[in-house]
């Protein structure tokens, strides 16, 4: 589809995993699409750009494999092959104290209660960033109609009744039907279009590292809720799992500052000895935390995407799953705009993804909030509480199946891509 008084259908300013995906669903569509990164393609690829790991629940893989992303991750499976999607089996949910055995009251997810739902298929994949964004790369290479404009600086954005016209540092420019702001939590498109955010802090900071064990891991993640937040066992491909250490900011700071040895031994000692030894195979990160969400996700020609939207804490694994999800169902809206004839920026447009996506985002934030805040204490009767929750939960299975379909993304409306349907 070409316009011959703009140069794109659409313009992605975010080339992240979000952008990425909103690019590459665009371009199967058959859009011409643009995606300006104000980082070297090079740098994003490199190795030490992203130590994260993702939860991708089982409707967000759907739509990788839909889209061609998932061959690179999943090469080699069943034939005894590595690959770099690591399934979840099970999730096991427990309320502890470091170096002390988790509460028996516990709420344990397994794959096997939901696998007609499921398809058979595990709750989730982990992938690690570095791998998803290299597939995701690989991918939009072969578009011929996804064009890349990095590293690239916008200045100037400008939004008329025809087309947005945007301007880069240098004083070129670039019109499109549509802008799509992808461009992180801090997002510029955002704040240069005057949308707002609610945003509250969590004083809580995020560890994030890999680790080798001893014995097999089986495709269980651990989440275990120690005072000062979650503590995150997931399993990766092999015996290795990646870690999400949350703690108060003065705690993890301290924790980053330690040596090798320190803060290997640290990380042990919440870790347990259910693995066999454990040892940190790769550098560790930190993440300042908090929750943020734009007051509108829509403007003149203009629509806002992943955590440039929406910015969770990571306590369920679902903020790129959300971003995944504005994705699929933008994808759609604009593939059902052209088949009518509509203007992919009008306001009636843009309108349907708001209403489509902003609902479900707002309850998913909220609910992370509301859990981390539960289990982020110490406080003697809400411990208690929450452990009586658990098993609650654990023994209900209508309940327990309903929050399985949730972590493997099967609740609600889903959009074609993430029903596994594509669209070439
Ligand atoms: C510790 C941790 C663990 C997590 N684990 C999970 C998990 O298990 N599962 C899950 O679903 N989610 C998880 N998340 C959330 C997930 O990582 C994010 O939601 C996701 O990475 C957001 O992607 P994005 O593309 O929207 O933004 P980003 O990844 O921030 O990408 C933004 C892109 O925009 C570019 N950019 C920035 N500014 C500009 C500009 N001015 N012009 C042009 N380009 C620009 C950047 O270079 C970057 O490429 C986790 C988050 C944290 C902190």
């Amino acid at each position: 589809m070409k316009n011959n008084n703009i140069d794109f259908d659409i313009l992605v300013v975010g080339g992240g995993l979000v952008g990425l995906t909103v690019a590459l669903a665009c371009g199967q569509a058959g859009f011409n699409v643009g995606v300006i990164d104000i980082a070297k393609p090079s740098d994003q690829l490199a190795g030490s750009h992203d130590g994260r790991a993702s939860a991708i629940a089982t409707a967000s893989f759907r739509m990788m494999r839909a889209l061609g992303v998932a061959d690179a991750l999943e090469e080699g499976r069943g034939n005894n092959k590595d690959t770099h999607a690591g399934p979840i089996h099970q999730i096991l949910v427990s309320d502890g104290q470091a170096g002390a055995a988790p509460s028996p009251l516990n709420l344990f997810f397994d794959a096997a209660q939901i696998s007609e739902a499921n398809d058979g298929e595990p709750l989730g994949y982990m992938v690690e960033n570095r791998r998803m964004r290299h597939a995701l790369h690989a991918q939009t290479k072969k578009q011929d109609n996804i064009t890349w404009i990095a590293p690239a600086r916008v200045s100037d954005i400008d939004a008329s009744t025809e087309k947005t016209t945007i301007t880069f540092d240098d004083g070129k420019t670039l019109s499109a039907a549509l802008l799509v702001a992808a461009d992180g939590r801090n997002s510029f498109v955002r704040k240069k279009a005057g949308i707002g955010v609610t945003a509250w802090p969590c004083n809580q900071k995020a560890i994030v590292t890999t680790v080798e064990h001893e014995l097999p891991h089986s495709g269980i993640a651990h989440e275990l809720f120690l005072p000062a937040g979650p503590f995150a066992i997931l399993p990766l491909t092999g015996n290795r799992a990646s870690i999400v250490w949350t703690e108060t900011p003065r705690a993890a700071d301290a924790a980053m500052a330690l040596d090798d040895e320190g803060f290997g031994a640290e990380l042990a000692r919440r870790f347990g000895d259910f693995l066999g030894w454990v040892k940190p195979i790769a550098p560790r990160w930190c993440y300042p935390l908090s929750f943020q969400h734009a007051k509108t996700y829509v403007g003149d020609r203009l629509v806002l995407v992943g955590d440039a939207a929406h910015a969770i804490h990571p306590i369920a694994g679902q903020g790129f799953n959300m971003g995944l999800r504005d994705a699929a169902a933008l994808a759609e809206i604009l593939v059902q705009a052209r088949a009518e004839g509509r203007d992919l920026g009008s306001e009636f447009t843009l309108a349907q993804f708001e209403s489509w996506r902003k609902f479900d985002n707002t309850a998913l934030t909220h609910a992370c909030d509301v859990f981390n805040k539960l289990f982020s204490n110490n406080l003697g009767p809400l411990k208690h509480a929450r452990r009586i929750g658990l098993s609650v939960v654990d023994k209900l299975p209508p309940v327990r199946q309903f929050f399985m379909k949730e972590a493997s993304g099967q609740v609600g409306d889903l959009p074609p891509l993430l029903r596994g349907e594509k669209y070439s």
